[in-house]
């Protein structure tokens, strides 16, 4: 496996492998790899003959400071599961090489995506992510793109993306991996006590309940209940949505198929998302 921390490094590497014509598949990630990640890694490696992870923090998408800097950092762990789970390249860029000063962020309008959830509750979020990906998509030219259904609006962020630059990439969304418990794997799970942890299977248990109601209750009427159940745990619940799949909006009255449950909530001061197709 090689590994890269310099643009000019990886470029060279690129464009030897899209000369040999070889499909090359992209895992993006902030690092601190767990198995959430390592199942993107294995889809890619599967359907691809190239396989590239990419580790970078990236501070854009960080509208709160102290989020940031307590974010986990593994280096030299992460390389060794990209390895392990047959990855071909590790691409960890620094920040100067990510924003060089040519560097000229597109500018794309993410409608109403940049209003719902994460995109008003985490102001500059979204635009911090397609500042991120539209330069890793730039120098790494993959075929296909791997992405969690874990951050459910992020991937509808991401085809909005590809689609306003007309990107040859294919954008493949991946199933959450939970660990048995049916806790989301996430980073920050990192930043949890084991009685945090314990707490935070509320979240699952509260998607597993929101997807029963919704068998013979409305959105609204399920919704309600469920900020009730938060208002009485230990988590504090920044916001718990039920939205059509593809727009994003929330329902009320009327179910649609395969609406998903969105939740958001702090097991102490560790944010936690997660998110389950609910009907
Ligand atoms: P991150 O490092 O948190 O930016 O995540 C990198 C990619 O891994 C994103 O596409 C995430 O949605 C995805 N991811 C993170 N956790 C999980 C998980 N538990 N299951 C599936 N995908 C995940």
């Amino acid at each position: 496996m090689l590994v890269f921390s310099s643009v000019s490094g990886i470029l060279k590497e690129i464009s030897r492998l899209r000369s040999s014509n070889k499909s090359i598949g992209f895992v993006p990630t902030m690092g601190a790899l767990h198995l959430g990640h390592a199942s993107l890694i294995k889809q890619s490696v599967d359907e691809n003959e190239i396989t590239i992870v990419s580790v970078f923090v990236n501070p854009r998408q960080f509208n709160n400071p102290d989020d940031l800097l307590k974010y986990p950092r593994t280096e030299s762990q992460d390389i060794a599961l990209a390895e392990h789970y047959g990855a071909s390249i590790v691409f960890l860029p620094e920040i100067e090489e990510v924003y060089s000063s040519d560097f000229i962020p597109p500018k794309i309008s993410l409608g109403n995506l940049e209003h719902l959830m994460e995109g008003k509750m985490r102001p500059g979020h979204f635009d911090g992510v397609v500042q991120v990906l539209s330069r890793l998509f730039t120098i790494v030219q993959p075929n296909n793109a791997y992405f969690g259904l874990k951050d459910f609006q992020q991937v509808a962020v991401v085809r909005r993306l590809v689609e306003a630059l007309n990107l040859p990439i294919n954008i493949v969304a991946c199933p959450i991996y939970r660990e048995i418990t049916g806790l989301a794997y996430s980073s920050r799970n990192q930043r949890l006590s084991d009685d945090q942890k314990e707490e935070a299977l509320f979240i699952y248990r509260s998607l597993i309940k929101a997807k029963k109601m919704a068998q013979n209750h409305t959105p609204i009427e399920v919704m309600n209940e469920m900020i009730k159940d938060y208002q009485s745990s230990s988590l504090e619940l920044e916001y718990f949505e039920i939205v059509h799949p593809k727009t994003l909006e929330t329902l009320s009255d009327e179910w649609v198929d395969e609406a998903v449950a969105c939740v958001v909530a702090y097991v102490g001061e560790v944010r936690l998302i997660d998110n389950m197709q609910i009907h």
